[in-house]
């Protein structure tokens, strides 16, 4: 098996329009690893780019604070859980949790990769192999931040992504609710129970309540006037470490309750599942900690009756990753997809290609050796950083 013989770290950055926006598409870390032969792996990290960069390529300092690309010049590719295992240490005087593990991630997906097509078999193989037929997307649909838009005007905008959504194919769908003080709890009950009749009774529909409350009991008051939509799940609802309250609205509502979209590492998990006792996890496979920790996470999940769906709103690499990643488990019955034909991102939709089809909520399992998916060389030059 060829060895790893370099580690690159690519920021690639498109223009921001709005600041205050939530949208992480914008920027991204591509991290490059190419064994002896020249064969290549890509992933990437969802955190702010340059600092991830900086955490591949800095010198070695002491022995727990080294630098990701020293740490795997001349390693062979696939011992995967090894370099993970060595890695984390490598970094646990700044990772453990965060930045760190996000730039493990990145190379864990990268690793994958260039196995997968080392070996000519697509990466969610290396995960164990199939546990589903067919992989079932969520299109996320996201008019944006409130700006100076009236509830009616963001309505319109929804309305036209399920309308978009259903003809790509779709047969699930989150609505982002990020409405603020635009709406009352009572007001924000009517949008919800419009966007059901919207999408119809055959549509699976999420909604991600954009952390509207610190309040358990108000989030609970109005998740009971929601039972006739039939929700699938109640993301974002409280605010992400109030694990507490997680738990009592878990424990009351008829909705699954979700959360850990920020989550890093199977520790984190488990204090989901333990203290906030929710129902649906859904770490993020380029910030948890690579498709390794993700396979960890589920198996956990497992353990505990609780679902994995897993976050992902950056390039078409988190796509791919995503995908092998439900590829290979059961308790995944849905990944979040930032469709390029929903929401306007140049990297999303230049980044990396093919793009696989969606036929009736479902897309075909991998075929492509490792994600399955190449790099665009004119796109990495137009938005290098
Ligand atoms: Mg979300």
């Amino acid at each position: 098996m060829a060895l790893i013989a370099d580690v690159e770290a690519i920021v690639l950055r498109a223009p921001v329009s709005d600041p205050n926006d939530l949208d992480s598409s914008s920027e991204t870390v591509v991290v490059v690893i190419h064994d002896e032969d020249g064969t290549v792996g890509i992933g990437e990290a969802d955190a702010p780019a340059p600092v991830v960069r900086e955490l591949v390529l800095m010198d070695d300092r002491h022995a727990w604070s080294r630098g990701v690309r020293s740490v795997m010049l001349g390693r062979d590719p696939f011992e995967i859980e090894a370099l993970h295992r060595d890695l984390y240490q490598a970094t646990i005087y700044h990772g453990r949790r965060g930045l760190g593990i996000h730039a493990l991630s990145a190379v864990d997906v990268a690793l994958h990769d260039l196995v997968g097509k080392q070996l000519g078999r697509p990466a969610y193989q290396l995960l164990g192999g199939a546990g589903r037929e067919a992989i079932r997307p969520y299109a996320t649909i996201y008019p944006g931040v409130p700006g100076d838009r009236t509830i009616g005007e963001l309505m319109h905008e929804l309305a036209r992504g399920f309308e978009r959504a259903l003809e790509l194919g779709f047969r699930a769908m989150k609505m982002e609710a990020f409405f603020g003080d635009l709406v009352s709890d009572r007001e924000l009950v009517g949008c919800i129970q419009e966007s059901r009749r919207l999408v119809g009774e055959d549509t699976t529909l999420l909604v991600d309540f954009g952390y509207r409350w610190s309040d358990w009991r108000a989030a609970l008051w109005t998740l009971n006037r929601l039972e006739d939509c039939d929700l699938f799940l109640a993301e974002a609802t409280l605010q992400h470490d109030d694990l507490e309250g997680h738990a009592k609205l878990a424990a009351r509502a008829e909705t699954r309750i979700g959360g850990a979209e920020m989550a890093a590492t199977r520790y984190e998990c488990r204090e989901w599942i333990e203290y906030g006792r929710v129902d649906v996890l859904q770490p993020d496979v380029n910030r948890a900690g690579g498709l390794t920790e993700m396979a960890r996470i589920a198996q956990l999940a497992g353990l505990a009756g609780v679902l994995v769906v897993p976050h992902g709103w950056k390039t078409g690499i988190t796509a791919a990753a995503a995908r092998h990643f439900q590829a290979a488990t059961p308790n995944v019955p849905f990944v979040e997809h930032l469709s390029p034909d929903l929401f306007d991102s140049p990297l999303r939709r230049e980044l990396v290609s093919p793009e696989p089809a969606i036929v009736d909520g479902a897309i075909e399992l991998p075929t492509l050796p490792g994600l399955g998916i190449e790099l665009d060389a004119d796109a990495v030059e137009r938005y290098r950083a």
